[in-house]
């Protein structure tokens, strides 16, 4: 098997093809912190492409409460108990080894899900290129099961060492977290790797993954070794669908968004209620490497902050999708969800620098794709005391600065102040207006 080059994991891995890469990528950060679980991305996405009969259990976008819930349910539970198994104590990371480009969380020592296919192929399973399972029925049939329940008391009874203990914020005692997800476009896609069709590609303009219907015969290798289990099975044509990353809108051809013709969000990035989405296409050299650039807005969150991680990048395939983890949930259970960066990236978080707070104001502000920012200073409004993570106290000055976003085409399209403007309506004009 070709071995390729993995940054999220600091180190080189097997993979079933040789290294290639796109000249851009389609990528996003969510923020767990500021999602309501309102499932309006959720629809919006359903609305659009999977309304059709054979699709009723397809949702490419959504969102699972977490730790109890998931779409299919125990999706990477049951995952990483089999890595385990594979592997036993051996899935760690080694955080101090470090190096900011090349190896940015350090370097994971365990087996990912195409090393633990090659070590040790399952015959019960089939021939397989990447550790995977295929759901049953059953755990595709409720997209959100335990909705809003706070499992996390029955945590903090059964203990710490199992669970990650209680919320670590002192208000709270029990907790859970909406976890939004759509494919992550992967670098090193499991279901691209599974496939004995080849029916599976990404695309050399911009790394979406696709299927090709004309090719697929509906095996579902592309379900089972989807790590995240975002490729689903349409019973009605017998092949299987995903996330296309809202492509036509990436290529700039919905004129109601773009009228000059800029890339633009998806729809489930467009539609969110809670501001946690922003999305981006950054530019990739040849051997795989992001190209610097500190004011594309997805670079810098991701790169040069180190503020937003990948989902579960121990299991190998370089999501191109990237969390804000939720600052009160155990320190364990997001350690094994993103990576040993969780800490670094929450305490920024908690109490954020002028730049950085500027920069979370573009989160859903506009339909457009950000590809730059400028930061106008402002005066300072106010300063806040902040309880860090670690319980010590820090003061946060507050500037009222305005972060412009430009398009591919250089145009403006978003001008937004971190402070939020307040508009008082004529009273003499509103009255029992709503
Ligand atoms: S998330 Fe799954 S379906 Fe999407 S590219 Fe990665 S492996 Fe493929
Ligand atoms: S629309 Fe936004 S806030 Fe609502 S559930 Fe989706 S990601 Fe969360």
């Amino acid at each position: 098997m070709p071995t390729v080059y993995n940054w999220q994991i600091g180190r080189e891995m097997s993979y079933p093809h040789e290294e290639r890469h796109p000249q851009t990528q389609f990528a996003f950060v969510f923020n767990p912190n500021r999602c309501i679980g309102c499932q309006t991305c959720t629809m919006a996405c359903k609305s659009t492409w999977t309304f059709s009969k054979g699709q009723e259990l397809m949702w490419w976008n959504n969102v699972e409460t977490k730790p109890y819930g998931g779409y299919p349910q125990h999706w990477d539970a049951k995952l990483l108990a089999m890595l385990e198994e594979a592997n036993p104590s051996g899935q760690v990371w080694d955080a101090r080894n470090k190096e900011t480009e090349k190896k940015p969380y350090g370097v994971f020592d365990g087996l990912t899900i195409f090393d633990a296919a090659n070590q040790k192929p399952r015959p019960d399973f089939g021939a397989q290129q990447a550790l995977g399972y295929l759901p049953t029925d059953d755990q595709w049939r409720a997209p959100n099961i335990h909705e809003d329940t706070a499992t996390g008391d029955q945590f903090k009874t059964k203990g710490k060492d199992d669970y990650g203990g209680e919320a670590q914020l002192p208000e709270h005692k029990v907790w859970f977290f909406h976890l939004a997800r759509i494919c992550n476009h992967c670098t090193y896609p499991g279901c691209l790797a599974s496939c004995p069709r080849n029916a599976i590609y990404k695309r050399p303009e911009d790394g979406v993954v696709l299927v090709d219907q004309g090719r697929c015969r509906g095996y579902r290798k592309c379900v089972e070794g989807c790590p995240y289990k975002k490729a689903m099975y349409r019973p009605t044509t017998r092949t299987t669908e995903k996330c296309i990353g809202c492509f036509p809108r990436l290529e700039g051809k919905d004129k109601t968004v773009s009228p000059t013709g800029a890339p633009a969000e998806t729809r489930c990035m467009a539609a969110c209620v809670g501001k946690i989405r922003l999305q981006g296409l950054l530019s990739i050299e040849e051997d795989g490497t992001w190209t610097e650039d500190p004011q594309n807005p997805l670079y810098y969150l991701i790169r040069q902050r180190q503020i937003a991680l990948p989902l579960y990048p121990q299991f190998g395939t370089e999501p191109n999708g990237f969390y804000i983890p939720p600052r009160w949930v155990p320190r364990s259970y997001l350690v094994q969800m993103f990576g040993p960066g969780v800490d670094h990236a929450i305490e920024q978080y908690s109490c954020p620098d002028r730049e950085l707070l500027a920069v979370l104001q573009l989160f859903r502000a506009n339909q457009q794709i950000v590809f730059r920012f400028e930061i106008e200073e402002g005066p300072k409004v106010g300063e806040i005391e902040v309880t860090m993570p670690d319980g010590s106290s820090k003061t946060q000055e507050l500037f009222n600065d305005t972060v412009l976003g430009f398009n591919k085409l250089g145009e403006e399209v978003v001008r937004v102040t971190v402070e939020e403007p307040t508009f008082e309506r004529p009273a003499d004009m509103h009255v029992n207006s709503i």
